[in-house]
Order: C-alpha cells, then structure tokens, then sequence
C-alpha cells in the first residue's frame, strides 16, 4: 500500500511573450493509496501541469513526487507505476480495439497468452467483450474512452491519472461513465487521480477532492467538507450556489477568544466560533441558500423583505433584502406557506453551523 506524496512541487512555464506562469506554485499533499482523489478547479489553474508531472511528462522546477519511500520524479515516464487517460482517447485508428488494448502490453515481457487473457479480462472490466474485433471508428464516444480506460488499466498501474476523461461526452453519457468508473475504481482498488472543472462530478465522485485556484489547492476535504465547511470565499463561490454577508463582530473573547459574536440587520446575536481572523472588525459569513430558513429553527439571524421570488416546483427562489442592502437567495422547500409572497417581511433562521466565517483575503 503505497500513498502519492507530492512536496514542494513548483512549475514556472515563460510565455512566448516572456511573461512567467507560476502554474504550479508550491504544491505539497498526499493522496492515499486506493483513494478516489479528485483535483477540482477552474481553467488554467494547474491541474493539468500536476497530472503531467507526476505522469512524467513534465519536467518540474523544484520538489519531489514519491510513491510510498520511492521517488518516482526521477525515473522515466514508462517506468513510473502509472498511467494517463486524456480527454482525447489517444486510440490508434488503424488497430483493432483488442489490438489498441494490447498495446502497451506488448512493450512487456509477456507471453501472447498472457497477453491476450489480460485483454480479455480488461474488455470485460469495461463491459465491452463483444468489441474486440472492431475498429475505434466503430464505436461511440463512450465505448472509445472505456477502450483507453482498459488499455490504461492493463498494465496494472498503481495509480491512473485522469485529465478531464469525461469533458467529450454528453451529460447522459457522462452520468453512466462516472459511475462506471467509480465501479472500476472500486473493484480494482487503484488509487484514481481524475482532473475535472465540474463541481458536481467532483462532489458525487471523490473521496476528497482538492480545490485549485492559481497554481495550489485551497482546500482539501470530503464532499461534505468543501461543500459545508469552505474555508474559503474562493471555495465557497466555486462549489455550488452560495451567499456571503460582511457582518461586524460585535465581540470576541470569552472564553480566551474562541468566540465570535456577529449581529447582523435585525438579527440575534449569533456565537460563532473563531476560526478565522478579524484584523478590521468585520466577518465575512457564507450561507447556502438551502440552510436558511423562513420558520421559525435555529437562531434567528436576520430579518428583510423578500424582493423576488420564483417558484420552481421542487423549492420556491426567495430573494431576501435585508435593511443594509445586502441580498440573500433563500430556497425554501414545499410544503409552501402562503405568507411567503412578494414584499412580506421575513426573519431568516439558520443552525448557528450553517453560517460559516471566511478567512479575509
Ligand atoms: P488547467 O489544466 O487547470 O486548465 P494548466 O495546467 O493547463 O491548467 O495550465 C496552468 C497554467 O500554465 C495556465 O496559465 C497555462 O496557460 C500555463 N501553461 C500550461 N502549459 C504551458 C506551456 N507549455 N507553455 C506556457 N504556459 C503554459
Ligand atoms: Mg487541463
């Protein structure tokens, strides 16, 4: 059992216009052996450079890459214990699918028995034993990217780097996929390390996910971690919809300034605890529309206007205007209670947990 440790790891790429890229600015996590991690972040963040880096594909500036005690960012990209899958299936067109899955393979030593069992076994992993004598151009979208999956499986890696697999398909093909692949993980126990920018796969995929923003992950965690508990309005904003309200903190301290009082427009004071710091007197709190509420529950931390609501079916879109100016999106669930209407004046409840402190920027 051998965890990905990734230290130090700097990237500077120089622009034909000569202007430095810090693409990779010192970067320092482990991913666990057999792990699901997933390196979530806008373009142009990074995630590519990391996954070739430690595909060998990249040569870094600075840091090191070890699989358990063994630095692998020494050796040759073939001779790392991992593999790559792009976006783009990189198939060979003039070869069979049996033949595409082979081919790495053959690079071994191995017998042409050997070989064609583990092809076998591969094309049944993706579920596609029937395939074996067609062409890649005979197959759909999603039948080629399990071809390169089982090409990329039959070496046995260690770890699979996946760079964005599933960006060519359609949202139909896409949901199958990665569950398929989850599957595959599973059943194989090989750590994955699959590159996405889409937030959801990334919540229903990972086991942790790390955010990036410019050249670092801002935060590591759970689903439940980055989606609940951002620690970041960088994260915040990124996953999901979300609210921020600047709050001034009417007292800190008691007990040894692990406390923080915040009270906003016709709110309750609201204890926190004092996770971030507060140089100016002011907070800034995240809120996901979905954890306030218009009933009484909770502490009452707000009162406003609704300025705009729309009903959606499943929940009603409240905006909420409170006496600042400040706007909050508010969904409220059904069953719908008839006071809730354009112009009513509504007190906003939320579990004190709900209301998340940011760290300034
Ligand atoms: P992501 O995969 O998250 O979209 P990349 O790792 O591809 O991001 O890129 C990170 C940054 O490095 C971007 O600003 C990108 O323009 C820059 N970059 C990547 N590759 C090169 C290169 N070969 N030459 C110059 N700049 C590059
Ligand atoms: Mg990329």
């Amino acid at each position: 059992a051998r965890a990905l440790t990734i230290s130090g790891v700097r990237k500077t790429f120089v622009t034909p216009e000569k202007t430095h890229v810090n693409a990779i600015d010192d970067v320092s996590f482990t991913i666990e052996q057999g792990e699901f991690f997933v390196m979530l972040g806008p373009s142009g963040c990074g995630k590519t450079t990391l996954l070739r880096g430690i595909a060998g594909l990249e040569t870094l500036d600075a840091g090191e890459i070890r699989l358990g005690d063994t630095r692998i960012d020494q050796l040759a990209p073939h001779a790392r214990p991992v593999n790559t899958v792009f976006q783009s299936y990189a198939l060979f067109p003039h070869l069979t699918i049996a033949e595409n899955v082979a081919f790495g393979l053959e690079m071994e030593r191995r017998s042409k028995q050997q070989v064609r069992a583990r092809v076998a076994e591969m094309l049944e992993l993706v579920q596609l034993q029937g395939m074996a004598g067609r062409k890649p151009a005979q197959l759909s979208g999603g039948q080629q990217q399990r071809v390169a999956l089982a090409r990329a499986l039959a070496k046995e890696p260690e770890v699979l780097l996946l760079d964005e697999p599933l960006a060519a398909l359609d949202l139909k093909l896409r949901r199958g996929m990665q569950s398929e692949l989850k599957r595959l993980q599973r059943t194989t126990g090989i750590t994955f390390v699959f590159v996405t920018h889409d937030q959801e796969e990334a919540l229903s995929m990972g086991d942790r996910i790390a955010v990036f923003n410019q050249g670092r992950p801002e935060q590591i965690g759970t689903p439940e971690d980055i989606y609940e508990r951002p620690t970041s309005r960088f994260v915040a904003d990124f996953i999901g919809e979300t609210n921020f309200l600047d709050a001034p903190v009417t007292r800190t301290g008691a007990p040894a300034g692990e406390e923080l009082v915040v009270t906003l427009p016709g709110g309750d004071p609201v204890v926190l605890p004092k996770t971030v710091p507060t140089p100016d007197g002011t907070v800034t709190l995240t809120i996901r529309p979905e954890r306030i509420r218009l009933s009484p529950g909770g502490e009452r931390f707000a009162t406003g206007r609704i300025s705009k609501l729309v009903y959606m079916g499943t929940d009603l879109r409240c905006t909420v205007r409170l006496e600042n100016g400040a706007e909050l999106a508010v969904r409220v669930p059904p069953p719908f209670d008839a006071g809730i209407r354009p112009d009513a004046e509504v007190s906003l409840y939320a579990e004190a947990e709900a209301l998340r402190p940011l760290a300034p920027e």
